[in-house]
Parts: C-alpha cells; structure tokens; sequence
C-alpha cells in the first residue's frame, strides 16, 4: 500500500523489515502536485510517530498491545474488543475520549481486514464542491483499506498541525474535513477508487464457521 502511495516514486520507498520504518528519499519538488505521494512525504517528514497496523479477526489483543492500558472503555481488554467488534481501533495522543498509543507515538491507525467496510449513500458535510463530488461518486460501493490509511493519516497529519498537545471535538471537525479534501483531491488525481472514506461508512464482518470441537 505503501509504495502505491509513491506511485512513480515508488523506488524512492523503502520499508525496514525488521523495524517497520518507512523512508522516502524524496524532495518536495519531486512530490509537488501529487497528492497521494505528498501524504506519504508529509507523515515520513513528520517529526512525531505515525504507526500503521493491519491485522484480521484475532488480532485484537496484538492490536490493544500498541495503547496505554487505561481504565474502562480504555483498558486494553476493551481496546481489542473494539478491534474484533468494531473493525478498528485509532488513537491520537492528546485526543478527548479516545484510546491513547502507547510510548512516544502520536497516532496509531489500526484496521481489521477482516471487515468489509462500504459507503452507504447518505450524504455528509463536506468542505468543498471536491469532497461533495467524491461522496456522490463513492455512494453504495465498498471502501478499500487505502483509502481508509489515507483518511485517518491525513486526520492526524491535520492534528498535529494544529500545535496543541490536547484535541477537543471541535478539533476533531476540522481535522476531519481536512482529511476529506486531502482524500478527494487523491481520488481526483485517479489514485483511490470505490467508495470515499470521508462518507457514511457501515462495517460488517464477513460470516465466518467455527468449528464447534467436542460438542456431543
Ligand atoms: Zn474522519
């Protein structure tokens, strides 16, 4: 996914196996007017810690291992829960209400591949004629996991732009719109299809068999 984002810049990536670490030995130039490859530029180019997690059904605790263990609805236990149950699990350090990453990370963006997210056809707010363009053409059809990194990276890109150490709703509203323009402007340049992570989203999990052992 990573190096779909460079796109012609793809020889530019470079992925440590053993750490996880991306590097993108670009200027700015060589991004400038390439939306998607600009995101990439900007998270490898930002001070702070952005951490990426895929995992399927199962996951959950390896998930909930990558946030502080807090109290109730923030105890690891519940943030793997959320992970099996919900199909994701974000954080952002400083952000009112959420699960908070763990050790020096700003944001960590976790999703179960296991769910089939797809954008129903409700309309939601969006900033420009761009973004309003991008939900009309991404109503009733399924939202692939690019699209859905890009959004909360470009979320917590806008963040951490603001220079605040705590993020309220409000906070959240703009960052949010942020990341939709971000997203549109990607999708515009042809690098997303499907359905817009910026819309109505609905989660299911595919059905799976258990296989029932010992039951007489
Ligand atoms: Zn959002």
């Amino acid at each position: 996914m990573i190096e779909g984002w460079a796109g012609n810049l793809r020889d530019k990536v470079k992925v440590d196996e053993k750490t996880g670490v991306v590097t993108f030995d670009v200027t700015a130039k060589d991004v400038a007017g390439n939306a998607n490859a600009q995101l990439l530029y900007d998270l490898v180019n930002n001070k702070k810690v952005f951490e990426f997690f895929a995992g399927v059904g199962g996951d959950g605790k390896e998930a909930a291992s990558l946030f502080v263990d807090g109290t109730g609805n923030f105890s690891r236990k519940s943030d793997s829960k959320q992970f099996e149950e919900r199909g994701s699990l974000i954080g952002t350090k400083g952000r009112e209400g959420q699960a908070q990453p763990a050790g020096d990370v700003f944001a960590l963006i976790a999703w179960n591949l296991s769910f089939v997210v797809r954008q129903d056809s409700s309309d939601v707010p969006t900033p420009s004629s761009l973004a309003k363009a991008a939900v009309n053409a991404g109503k009733k059809q399924e939202v692939p996991f690019s699209a859905l990194y890009v959004h909360e990276a470009s979320e917590n890109l806008a963040f951490d732009s603001m220079g605040k150490t705590t993020f309220d709703s409000a906070d959240y509203g703009n960052a949010h719109f942020a990341a939709i323009e971000r997203e549109a402007l990607i999708r515009q340049q042809g690098n997303l299809r499907g359905g817009f992570a910026g819309g109505s989203l609905s989660l299911s999990r595919p059905i799976t068999t258990k296989c029932k052992r010992n039951k007489r």
